[in-house]
């Protein structure tokens, strides 16, 4: 074959459809996961399985790395010789961890690649996959057709820790929105109103925050944050903290879980406290690069 030769090391449900699509688009693949025994479906398509993670390593320059984080690779990899070996670890971590890997891998010989990658298993490989990448451009570079087959290959800059920063950026905004839709299915659920009902005001309201017009507010929010100026004439903060108080209050009524509405209307309140209440929502980014001590 013509196609680079890549390990992938933890077949979890991720590192074993990186494997999958690997092997589909005739990368040779070499495969190795602590645990024995998630190998089967692979080899029967056409991947090696190394006994070993040494063997693993040996086998390819491109060593792709999917596990639960970056502790995980330490100990796959302890007494491994990474000496002229691309470690592209896709597992999730800290910034720093991400930073102080790249730095322990570089002392070894080998050079480390970070990444996020952004789409579920099934995603894997699809159209609208991507992953942010961080370390060496070049590197990045030079195996850009491999990785491109996981998806989108995204580079972000030198700094080890930016795939990371991205990747947890994004999952904030996923986590935070996705779990605000629960605690209001939960809400209209309490008078019996199903999640059906809900959706598709939900939808609305998602579709209106990314509009490209002038009523879109992730456009409108942007500029303010870019500006670091936050008009509040027709929508000030100290009413919306007050409002913030009426949602836990809604959930507290009906017996349910307060902790999300309750971390909105305390960081709304510092802001007021802060002297922010003639501004709008946006100044809430001043007391979140502030820290309550
Ligand atoms: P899984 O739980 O399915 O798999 C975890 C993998 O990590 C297994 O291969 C496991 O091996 C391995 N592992 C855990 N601890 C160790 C250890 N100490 N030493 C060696 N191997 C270890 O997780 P996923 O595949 O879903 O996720 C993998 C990474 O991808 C995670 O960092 C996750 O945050 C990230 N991710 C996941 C997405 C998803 O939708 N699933 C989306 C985007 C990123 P063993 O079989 O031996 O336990």
């Amino acid at each position: 074959s013509s196609r680079e030769a890549v390990t992938v090391i933890g077949l979890g449900a991720m590192g074993s459809t990186m494997a999958e699509v690997f092997l589909a688009a005739g990368h040779p693949t070499t495969v190795w996961n602590r645990t024995p025994g998630k190998a089967g479906k692979l080899v029967a398509a056409g991947a090696v399985e190394a006994a070993t993670a040494a063997e693993a390593v040996a086998a390819s320059n491109l060593v792709v790395i999917s596990q639960v984080d970056y502790a995980a690779m330490d100990q796959s990899l302890a007494g491994v010789d990474l000496t002229g070996r691309v470690l592209v670890n896709l597992s999730s971590d800290s910034p720093d961890r991400l930073r102080s890997a790249s730095q322990s891998v570089a002392e070894r010989g080998g050079m480390l690649v970070t990444g996020g990658i952004m789409v579920p298993p099934q995603g894997i490989g699809q159209p609208s996959a991507y992953v942010f990448y961080s370390g060496s451009q070049e590197v990045v570079g030079a195996h850009r057709e491999t990785l491109e087959v996981l998806g989108r290959a995204d580079f972000m800059g030198a700094d080890p820790g930016l795939a990371m920063l991205y990747y947890q950026a994004m999952l904030n905004m996923f986590w935070t929105t996705l779990v605000s839709y629960f605690y209001s299915a939960a809400l209209v659920g309490t008078a019996g109103i199903s999640a059906e009902d809900l959706r598709p005001y939900a939808a609305a309201l998602l579709s209106d925050l990314t509009d490209e017009g002038p009523m879109g507010f992730l456009k409108i929010l942007t500029v303010e944050i870019e500006r670091g100026v936050y008009p509040g004439a027709e929508n000030n903060l100290h009413m919306q903290a007050v409002g913030s108080e009426h949602v836990v209050h809604a959930f507290e009524q009906v017996g349910l879980d307060t902790g999300m509405p309750r971390a909105l209307a305390t960081l709304f309140a510092r802001a007021d406290a802060a002297g922010h209440g003639l501004s709008g929502l946006t100044a809430l980014i001043e007391v979140i690069r502030k820290p309550a001590t």
